[in-house]
């Protein structure tokens, strides 16, 4: 009854909007009729205006299992208590986080260098293919844009290590629609409280405060603001089924509280109704677009033939994109993966030894599978130990990589195929496991034993040649429980938590 107490307080937490603000317009306390008296009332979100999400909505919590099939509102999924990160591998991804940004930046404006990773690659996989097409299409004609906005998450596990002392691994670094910088800045709070409740004022103090949201709004506002239009709008490009929406508008309403009005539109909305002027402008539904921020467009799903020629029509203008198609690309697991190679940071970062020392640290073992003997001793080596080793294509999303015995089946079929060289292998992580509860809808409460994973949100924005700002704009700690090998929040395996730094 206490957790239903807790879930039915930061349910309301999750999703509270400023009222004045399109998206949530009110969020009401209510009492459910018929409900059963246990559950204890519910809430109720009126949503209206913007588009393409304003339909109304009501949502009383007891409904939630009906909730489920009418795809309404559930609460983002949480841990019930904050789980433990160890402060120095926290303040080392921090540390490295401007790094990154200046690496990614660095990658996105290095055709050859891009060139040359992905050569393989897109002989192979369609998408990466198509993405590659566009970045050659865009610089043949040659940049309209001339501010750059970059907003990445780069992830981490902490690696138990031979010795028993963990160390700071990346998993990946995510360039486009790093998401739930949103949801996580209301994680605080949640967890504040749920150690008050439990008696722990002293520990729920020792929390950090943390608001990527606020960061990832910054970044954008200072985009917009050097693309020198004041009467033009940013653009969130969303998808056609809104999955995280609140997520999204805690960084909307972080804008218009700068004054900066916000548009959301989805790739259908652009092949319709976008254009561009003689000097490639875009203008959607007559106003003129300063920053297109994609929170879609990451995964081949997301892609008909007319969403291509919108993608095509919004990399092709002036407006700041964020990311632009090179920098998508600079986050594909294959550009990871030659990243990793003796003397590659050396020469994307060059004079730059001590970035590139950092950098470096906190990179696992990663190795190519392209044709040739050193693809085939990785393959090899990958066969006779799978256990050891996670196979990735290159997708986004969670869900995507392989892992024992089937990494060992799927590489063994394709071992003497050029197919093989759409996958990367990576060095298994092996955190160690901790005890919590996960919390999601309609999921039985019980122990789990979890690993957790950390995300820097880093920001940056280049106007031509300068980095006029480059910022960690704040973390994000995804925990799952062990027996999932693989999955983010949105693929409904991990769940929302807070570092309790020890
Ligand atoms: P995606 O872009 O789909 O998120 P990731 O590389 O982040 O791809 O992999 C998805 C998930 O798989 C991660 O969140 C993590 O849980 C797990 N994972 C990925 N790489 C490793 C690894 N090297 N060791 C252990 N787990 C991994
Ligand atoms: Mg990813
Ligand atoms: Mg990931």
């Amino acid at each position: 009854r206490a957790v239903e107490q807790l879930l039915l307080q930061y349910s309301w937490m999750l999703f509270r909007q400023s009222p004045q603000k399109p998206g949530v317009s009110r969020v009401e306390p209510c009492v459910c009729q018929g409900a059963p008296r246990r559950a204890g009332g519910g809430f109720s979100l009126h949503i209206s205006g913007g588009s393409p999400s304003s339909v109304p909505l009501k949502l009383h919590r007891p409904d939630l299992s009906a909730a489920a099939s009418l795809q309404v509102v559930s609460f983002a999924p949480f841990t019930l208590l904050p789980s433990a990160v160890p402060s120095a591998l926290f303040e080392q991804a921090y540390a490295v986080q401007q790094d990154f940004n200046m690496l990614v930046d660095a990658i996105s404006q290095n055709k050859e260098f891009l060139e040359h990773a992905l050569a393989s690659t897109i002989k192979v996989d369609d998408f990466t293919a198509r993405l590659f097409r566009i970045h050659t299409q865009v610089l043949e004609e040659g940049l309209a844009q001339s501010v750059f906005l970059g907003i990445n998450r780069s992830d981490y596990m902490f690696d138990s290590g031979v010795d028993g002392t963990p160390a700071l691994k990346q998993i990946e670094i995510n360039t486009i629609a790093a998401s739930f910088g949103g949801l996580t800045s209301r994680t605080v709070a949640v967890h504040g409280q749920v150690l008050k409740v439990l008696g722990k004022p002293q520990e729920a103090s020792r929390l950090l405060p943390n608001n990527p949201s606020r960061g990832l709004a910054l970044g954008i506002a200072k985009a917009w603001e050097l693309y020198s239009s004041p009467s033009a709008v940013v653009m969130f490009l969303v998808e056609e089924v809104q999955r995280n929406i609140f997520d999204q508008r805690c960084v909307e309403n972080e804008l218009w509280n700068r004054n900066i009005p916000v548009i959301r539109r989805r790739f259908r909305d652009v092949f319709e109704k976008g254009s561009l002027d003689e000097a490639r402008r875009l203008y959607m539904d007559g106003k003129e677009v300063a920053v297109v921020y994609y929170r879609e467009g990451y995964v081949p799903s997301n892609y008909s033939e007319q969403n291509w020629e919108a993608r095509l029509l919004l990399e092709r203008s002036r407006a700041v994109k964020c990311p632009d198609i090179a920098t998508q690309l600079a986050g594909t697991k294959k550009v990871q993966q030659e990243l990793s190679r003796p003397g590659t940071l050396e020469r994307l970062l060059p004079g730059r030894a001590e970035a590139v020392t950092r950098i470096r640290a906190t990179f696992a073992g990663l190795y190519s599978l392209d044709m040739g003997a050193e693809g085939d001793t990785v393959a090899a080596m990958a066969i006779t130990n799978p256990d050891r080793f996670v196979l990735k294509p290159q997708r986004e999303g969670g869900g995507n990589n392989l892992y024992g015995e089937e990494l060992r089946q799927v590489l063994e079929k394709i071992r003497d195929s050029p197919q093989r060289t759409s996958y990367i292998l990576m060095d298994k992580i092996k955190p160690r496991p901790a005890l919590n509860y996960l919390l999601r809808a309609h999921s039985p409460l019980q122990v789990s034993e979890c690993v957790s994973e950390l995300g820097i949100f880093g920001v940056y924005v280049r106007q031509g040649s300068e980095l006029v700002l480059n910022e960690a704009a704040g973390h994000l700690l995804r925990t799952k429980a062990v027996e999932h090998a693989d999955g983010g929040v949105a693929a409904g395996v991990a769940v929302l938590d807070t570092p309790f730094l020890v």
